[in-house]
């Protein structure tokens, strides 16, 4: 009898035409650009949208020189080099939105809250804890320098000062930004539109009978899911049996409503994977064999013009190919250029020895310690795995052995905008 086969012996040696993660994404970089048109919204709502200008700021903030604090205000000067002071308390009071409109004198202090402008001849301000005002004086401890306490004019922008690039996608804080700077509204680019299709004459869908045989379509949800939370809309394509014609229909359907098209499965060179077909058929189309687990492969093409990401078919490999792939094309498309996830250095919790040849992205999650542990299968259908993590860890193409407390690199959901 013959030795049997090792279960890999067809697979292809690393290096040989198996494209490299890194080299594949700096391939889709080069070629990927904004392809939506602008608009303009109003400041409430740009949460999430992508700025379509640089946004200048229109006025100085804080446009006056105000105080940080409730106490009392003073020139400096007043303490002549001294520890403490004993200043005239005058009659009157600096608050937010009612400035002071005299002048403190040269040794004396006026009561001032949080916000209000620093009223003239007053540069620092002492707590109110820390002072003590009896009798038309107030005494103190001084404070330790001289504009203690007192927020300076334009500290915050300058007026004509750029506040936010082009491509940034604003956050509620870059919503405060630009409010501050007198912003009212948002030359934005429009949503990304992106249509998900499923295929695979196996699939049934939610309220079907389950003792029916066939497998529920759950990547549309998924990647419908995703897409939405990068903020596209989404125009849901159905899933189609694996027949070239109600595929072929179903893309003409997308490329009409969409800038963008995800399919799910029938993506490799098998006899039903008709999706990779299509699009050879198309012209214009690549496969391409990607070094990566889990991943492989994935079709890469143009429908009507209209870029098709052909994510395999089981759901942890459509994942994870959306994340790697499709998130960062789909971001450059949106108008927010190319971006990468946040990825921190973390010790691991788990034990693995890694051939040589792709890059591997593992489903993990952070223990109590702060180290990354992996679920306990790497199978790409096991979909509860994804429930379970919290992000991946990436191990990089060549060999490794990985003990627990080796530094791996850790990618959290939340980096790429998905997660609680
Ligand atoms: P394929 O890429 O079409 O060869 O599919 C690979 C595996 O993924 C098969 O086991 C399919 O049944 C499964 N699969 C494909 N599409 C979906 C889907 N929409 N939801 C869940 N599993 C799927
Ligand atoms: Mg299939």
């Amino acid at each position: 009898m013959p030795d049997r086969l090792p279960d890999d012996c067809f697979a292809l040696p690393p290096g040989v035409d198996w494209t490299p993660v890194d080299e594949a994404l700096d391939l889709l970089r080069a070629k990927l650009t904004c392809v939506t048109a602008t608009e303009t919204i109003a400041l409430a709502e740009g949460a999430g949208r992508v700025l379509a200008e640089p946004l200048t700021a229109q006025r100085t903030n804080p446009p006056h020189a105000n105080s940080a604090i409730d106490g009392y205000a003073f020139a400096w000067s007043s303490l002549a080099g001294g520890e403490t002071g004993d200043l005239i308390l005058i009659e009157g009071r600096a608050a937010a939105g009612h400035a002071f409109t005299g002048t403190v004198p040269e040794g004396a202090a006026i009561r001032i809250l949080t916000g209000a402008e620093m009223p003239d001849g007053a540069d620092t301000v002492v707590l109110q804890e820390d002072a003590e005002a009896s009798d038309g004086r107030v005494r103190f401890r001084a404070p330790r320098k001289q504009g203690a306490n007192a927020r300076k004019a334009g500290e915050d922008a300058e007026t004509g000062a750029e506040v936010l690039p082009v491509g940034r996608v604003l956050t509620p804080a870059d919503l405060a930004r630009a409010a501050a700077v007198g912003i009212t509204d948002l030359p934005v680019r429009k949503r990304l539109r992106v249509a998900v299709l499923s295929t695979g004459d196996e699939l049934i869908q939610p309220g079907a009978d389950p003792a029916m045989p066939g497998i529920f379509d759950a990547n549309r949800p998924m990647l419908s899911a995703l897409a939405a939370a990068q903020g596209y809309e989404i125009a849901d394509l159905g899933a189609m049996p694996d027949a070239a014609n109600a595929i072929a229909s179903a893309l003409d359907r997308g490329a009409a409503e969409a800038d963008a098209i995800l399919t799910s499965g029938g993506a490799s060179s098998g006899d039903e994977d008709h999706l990779s077909r299509l699009l050879t058929g198309a012209g214009d189309m690549v496969t391409w064999r990607i070094a990566v687990k889990p991943g492989r492969p994935l079709a890469l093409g143009f429908w009507n013009g209209v870029p098709v990401f052909g994510l395999p078919g089981n759901p942890v490999a459509a994942f994870v190919c959306f994340l790697v792939f499709a998130r960062p094309a789909l971001g450059a498309m949106a108008g927010a250029g190319w971006r990468e996830p946040q990825a921190f250095t973390v010790p691991a919790a788990f034990e693995k020895s890694k051939k040589p040849g792709r890059r591997e992205y593992l489903r993990a999650r952070l223990d109590g310690n702060g180290a990354a542990e992996v679920f306990r299968s790497e199978g790409s259908g096991l979909i509860g795995g994804l429930s379970w993590s919290d992000g991946l860890v990436e191990l990089p193409d060549g060999a490794l052995d990985i003990r627990p407390g080796d530094p791996v690199r850790y990618l959290p959901y939340t980096s790429f905008g998905i997660g609680p």
